[in-house]
């Protein structure tokens, strides 16, 4: 019998863990992937935009001489933070099922590279699951062809290709910007008729609008992908008229879908149009009693409204209830 499991091995289910270290309350974090699986997913040239001091948890100093990390600087300092506070970190274990049993512990079902696990029973699970498990697809003719391309990694294999970006948020935007200054010949699709602001870096945004304006990269605003094929892609503008353009390449960065049936098989209440997670906003408890959430996924498909910055501090409010829980 554990006293709490968190699900996930990302910033917020590591600070959390050593929240309650502190405590003095142990706990075991389950991960299906490596220690911060989904931020080792991310473009391996990323750079953060929050700097530093801001990215730190509980003080663990985040030292580089940069003023924000890259992508590697902070999966370093990840695995040094599990190291430094010998946190129990079970990596390559994933929960496929959560279930509240009769005397209100919690039984975690589990598989290892496909196989199934020992369950553990817990008094307290904490999901900090991100939202970052489907990646939104294009619901089109072509939309599965190699060429299609859902993750973007760097643009070295793009050189000299037409390229169509999908998307007007930060990483529609940069992934266009960064191909561009590569040399691809770069088109981008939006289906808003302007950059709202919204999910977009303050940065970005004249940057992109310039290149557009220009005509440096194909700008397609107010259109919507209605046709892949092996040589072009075709869009339907924003006055209805149908336009087919030669490509290469077609990269859709729409966003991603948290892990909604896995919530709602844990037994998580979603609010139906954000899939936000039902909860108590000072204890982070879920409306399954001693289930809690932290992390991103707090703010369901809402993207930008949670993120390291301000959840670095989901144990401190976890901390209280789940003691009084656990007695
Ligand atoms: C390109 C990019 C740049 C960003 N830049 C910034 C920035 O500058 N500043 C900032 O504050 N935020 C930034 N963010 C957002 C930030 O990375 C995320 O908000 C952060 O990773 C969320 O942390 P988390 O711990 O809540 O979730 P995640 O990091 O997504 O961690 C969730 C973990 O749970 C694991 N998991 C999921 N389901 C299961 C399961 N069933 N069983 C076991 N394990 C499971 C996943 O493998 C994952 O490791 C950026 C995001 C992106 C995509």
């Amino acid at each position: 019998m554990l006293d709490c499991v968190i699900v996930g091995a990302g910033p917020a289910g590591l600070a959390v863990a050593h929240t309650l270290a502190k405590a003095g309350i142990a706990s075991t974090i389950l991960e299906c992937g490596a220690i911060a699986h989904n931020i080792a997913q991310y473009p391996p040239y990323m750079r953060y935009f929050s700097t530093n001091a801001n990215l730190e948890i509980d003080g663990f100093p985040l030292g580089i001489t940069e003023e924000k990390p890259s992508r590697r600087e902070y999966l370093k300092y990840l695995t040094d933070f599990v190291q430094f506070h010998h946190l129990d970190v079970r990596p390559y274990t994933e929960v496929i099922g959560l279930t509240r049993l009769p005397d209100g512990t919690f039984r975690l079902d589990l598989t290892r590279h496909g196989r199934p696990l020992e369950p553990l029973i817990a008094r307290t699970v904490v999901l900090a699951v991100g939202a970052w498990d489907d990646v939104r697809r294009l619901d089109v003719p072509g939309a599965d062809l190699p060429k299609v391309r859902y993750r973007y990694t760097e643009p070295h294999d793009y050189v000299g290709q037409r390229v169509l970006v999908v998307g007007g948020r930060n990483s529609a935007v940069e992934a266009a910007l960064q191909l561009w200054r590569s040399g691809a010949k770069v088109a981008l699709s939006y289906r808003r008729s302007e950059f709202t602001g919204v999910g977009l870096k303050y940065w970005l945004r004249p940057d992109i609008e310039n290149r557009l304006k220009n005509g440096e990269i194909e700008g397609h605003l107010g259109s919507n992908v209605t046709r892949i094929d092996h040589e072009s892609v075709t869009l339907r503008l924003a006055d209805g008229t149908e336009r087919t353009i030669a490509n290469d390449f077609v990269l859709p960065m729409l966003g991603y879908d948290p892990p909604v049936s896995f919530l709602r098989a844990c037994g998580v209440e979603l609010e139906p149009e954000t899939n936000r997670p039902l909860h108590d906003a000072t204890t982070l408890e879920s409306t399954v009693p001693g289930l809690f959430i932290a992390g991103v996924i707090t703010a369901g498909n809402v993207s930008g409204h949670v993120f390291i910055e301000n959840s670095r501090h989901h144990g401190e409010l976890i901390l209280p209830r789940l003691r009084s829980l656990i007695g």
